[in-house]
């Protein structure tokens, strides 16, 4: 048996970057980061579209987006001169018709008095900004000019866990199978070799199986796997102006490299909780919902080559599609970093920051969290992300 004062449970974007926050605010207490699946292959970190955006509809998730964004132009500050993850600026194009018009409005009041750098234009302005883009059935559009764009998801992950090679953390490559629970207090948590590590306290950063996780120590969390998938397609023509653009339908599609990723428009009816273990790309979506908003909306992707697709799971909050942050107002020794629902590698080196000057210090200090706690989730009330993505 060995003893810890914090363990961490899922070692991708969201636990690592905890560990290495709470190095770095000088935690010198013992740290154990518990991870399934060492290679990361079905981790939403690895499979996500990993891109950055600062539209959103609530400022509290513009403002985690930015501290990333900020971290991004200091790479090389942070983690050396070799620091690389590719950023590419060429933000995202959210476009809407007269019924979607008065929220895109109001989002972009929010992003505006948060400082970012979004222009909303009328369908004619954009027509002349993006010439292949076709603005039928369009009233307006939302383009992030800076601070908003795509990266490598691995290499950030590299890069943090890298940085955590030298910052005296032991990483446990096995599955928490339990978690032990004295009333208020989380005590020790269950590994698959039989293992058992007494805990001071227990952060869960499982992703997709928060809610499995948090179930474990009796506790709820709405937080469940929802499948999506994500299309490679080759085009005849390249656009090197092309955000990320984002249809009124919910379907994307940006470029990467020299192809372009596309996905989004899951239809509703047939959006539940995902089979653990199923990570076959839903092909005929592309076929009859994809396609042809992308011959529509680009007619130059008329004539477009699929090549290949992957599918990864949301950890998808079903109360809110928002973040759960910070301690359980009852077992406060377990704390939630979980249900970020499409944007939480964006989020991660805020979450990790935030978490650890909780731990740290007592209380937030960059970035106040408290409005993603989770009395709102024990009270039944929604604290709403509007552009989920
Ligand atoms: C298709 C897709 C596209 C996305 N696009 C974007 C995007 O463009 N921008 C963005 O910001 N976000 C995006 N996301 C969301 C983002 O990927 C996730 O919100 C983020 O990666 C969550 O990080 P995490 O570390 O919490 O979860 P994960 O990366 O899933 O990591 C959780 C880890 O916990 C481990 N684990 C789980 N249970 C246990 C257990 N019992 N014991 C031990 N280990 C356990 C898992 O093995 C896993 O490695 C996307 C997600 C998907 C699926």
């Amino acid at each position: 048996m060995a003893r810890y004062d914090v363990v961490i449970i899922g070692g991708a974007i969201v636990g690592s970057s905890i560990a290495y926050y709470l190095r770095e605010e000088g935690f010198s207490g013992s740290i154990a980061l518990v991870e399934r699946d060492p290679q990361f292959t079905h981790s939403a970190t690895t499979l996500s579209c990993a891109s950055i955006r600062q539209q959103f509809s609530i400022p509290e998730n513009i403002r985690l987006s930015q501290f990333t964004l900020a971290l991004f132009r200091r790479l090389e500050q942070e983690f050396g001169a070799d620091a690389d993850i590719g950023f590419r600026e060429g933000g995202y194009l959210i476009l809407a018709g007269e019924n979607g018009l008065p929220i895109l409005e109001q989002n972009h009041r929010v992003q505006m008095a948060e400082g970012a750098d979004i222009v909303l234009e009328d369908a004619a302005a954009l027509e002349r900004r993006f010439s292949w883009l076709s603005t039928e059935g369009i009233t307006a559009g939302a383009f992030g000019r800076t601070g908003e764009g795509w990266f490598d998801a691995h290499a950030m992950l590299m890069l943090f866990r890298k940085a955590l090679r030298a910052k005296n953390i032991d990483f446990i490559g096995q599955a928490v199978t339990g978690i032990e629970r004295q009333g208020g207090r989380v005590t020790a948590v269950m590994l698959d070799n039989c293992d058992r590590l007494e805990a001071g306290t227990v952060v869960n950063a499982a992703g997709p199986s928060a809610g499995k996780v948090a179930a474990m120590a009796g506790l709820a969390l709405p937080v469940e796997p929802r499948k999506r998938s994500v299309f490679v397609f080759e085009a005849m023509e390249k656009f090197a102006d092309m955000p990320l653009l984002v249809d009124p339908s919910g379907i994307y599609v940006r470029p990467e490299g020299s192809v372009y990723i596309t996905g989004g428009a899951e239809p509703e009816e047939r959006d539940g909780p995902a089979d653990p273990a199923d990570f076959d790309p839903d092909w005929p979506l592309f076929e009859e919902a994809i396609w042809p908003v992308l011959a529509t909306r680009i007619p130059a992707f008329e004539a477009i080559k699929p090549t290949r697709a992957w599918a990864g799971h949301y950890d998808y909050n079903t109360l809110d599609q928002n973040a759960v942050i910070g301690p359980h107002p009852e077992v406060g020794n377990f704390v939630f970093a979980n249900g970020f629902s499409g944007h939480g590698l964006q989020q991660a080196p805020a979450v990790g920051k935030a978490i650890a000057e909780l731990i740290v210090h007592g209380g937030y200090r960059t970035i106040d969290c408290s409005a993603f706690g989770y009395a709102r989730v024990a009270e039944g009330r929604p604290f709403r992300e509007l552009n989920v993505i």
